[in-house]
């Protein structure tokens, strides 16, 4: 397959006030493993940074949600498909701008790393453990609604 251009990169004037990442929304990816939940460190210089979050990123107009958090996980935690074993997906729908947590279960195999210089360090994280951590304010926003997804989650 050719490499499909990156256009997704960009930011849009939402009606909710805020500006979002991503020309065509974004998505991230939210593994998890038995009571963990993977979170990177973003470095102190990408936006929102110094704080944790999950990876993901903009979605280019060729792909789906799924692909996108795919691709963003493979080059900021060197995960990949065959890895995981997606479970659902949660959106956060702004109408002209939306952002997708694709929550997908790690298998055995997977071992994330930062792969990047976008983020410092990745780590499991208890699920409880979560909210004492320095939070990128748009995970954190989300992160009591995927909680309760999870809980949810065979
Ligand atoms: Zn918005």
């Amino acid at each position: 397959m050719a490499m499909a251009a990156r256009d997704g990169d960009g930011w849009v004037e939402c009606r909710c006030g805020g500006k979002h990442w991503g020309k065509f929304g974004a998505a991230g990816l939210l593994l998890i493993r038995d009571s963990q939940v993977l979170l990177q460190h973003r470095a102190p210089w990408v936006h929102n940074g110094d704080t944790w979050g999950i990876p993901g990123g903009a979605r280019d107009s060729h792909e789906s949600f799924i692909e996108a958090a795919l691709r963003e996980a493979h080059e900021e935690v060197a995960i990949t498909g065959d890895e995981i074993e997606i479970l659902t997906e949660c959106a956060e729908e702004h109408g002209i701008w939306s952002y997708h947590t694709i929550i997908a279960r790690a298998k055995n195999l997977c071992d994330p790393i930062a792969a990047n210089q976008e983020s410092i360090e990745v780590r499991w994280v208890e699920r409880d453990d979560v909210n004492s951590l320095a939070l990128h304010p748009a995970f954190g926003k989300n992160w009591t609604q995927l909680q309760r997804v999870i809980q949810t989650l065979p």
